[in-house]
């Protein structure tokens, strides 16, 4: 839940930034006085304008793709960026190490993101692997079975 709130939250920053933006470009041009053939809009009409709308479309469009990159890389718990990239499996040997990946894991334990190069179906979406409350679990258990 607090993992698509903070999503919600910069997408409502964003659409804001892209609101306020736009509420500028619209006040530096202002409405042309009216012509015989009544008033005609000024997207379409007025080059510059028209540019400085495309403008404002661009940056809205980059908010929301960094919004959304920068969510990807977050851990779901926590929200922390997660760190420590590694690349496993392997293109050449894709039959005996897997297919090709990254794995990025939270810095506090909360879980493991993978995220497929291979995409052979089309896009897919990475897969978010939580951990046991216990991190050390797993070194504990290696230490039993080892003695
Ligand atoms: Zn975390």
């Amino acid at each position: 839940m607090r993992y698509w709130s903070y999503l919600a939250l910069k997408l409502l920053i964003a659409a804001g930034l892209t609101y306020g933006l736009l509420a500028g470009v619209e006040f530096l041009f202002p409405d042309p006085p009216a012509s015989r053939f009544g008033t005609q809009p000024m997207f379409l009409h007025d080059m510059r304008f028209t540019f400085a709308i495309f403008g404002v479309f661009l940056f809205g469009a980059g908010l929301l793709y960094v919004a959304i990159w920068d969510q990807r890389r977050r851990c779901r718990s926590c929200l922390r960026r997660l760190i420590m990239p590694i690349a496993t499996g392997s293109w050449g040997n894709m039959l005996t190490s897997g297919r090709p990946r990254i794995e990025w894991i939270c810095p506090y334990g909360h879980g493991t993101l993978r995220i497929s190069e291979l995409q052979i179906t089309g896009s897919e979406l990475p897969d978010w692997q939580p951990h046991d409350e216990d991190i050390w679990q797993e070194l504990e258990s290696y230490d039993h079975t080892s003695k």
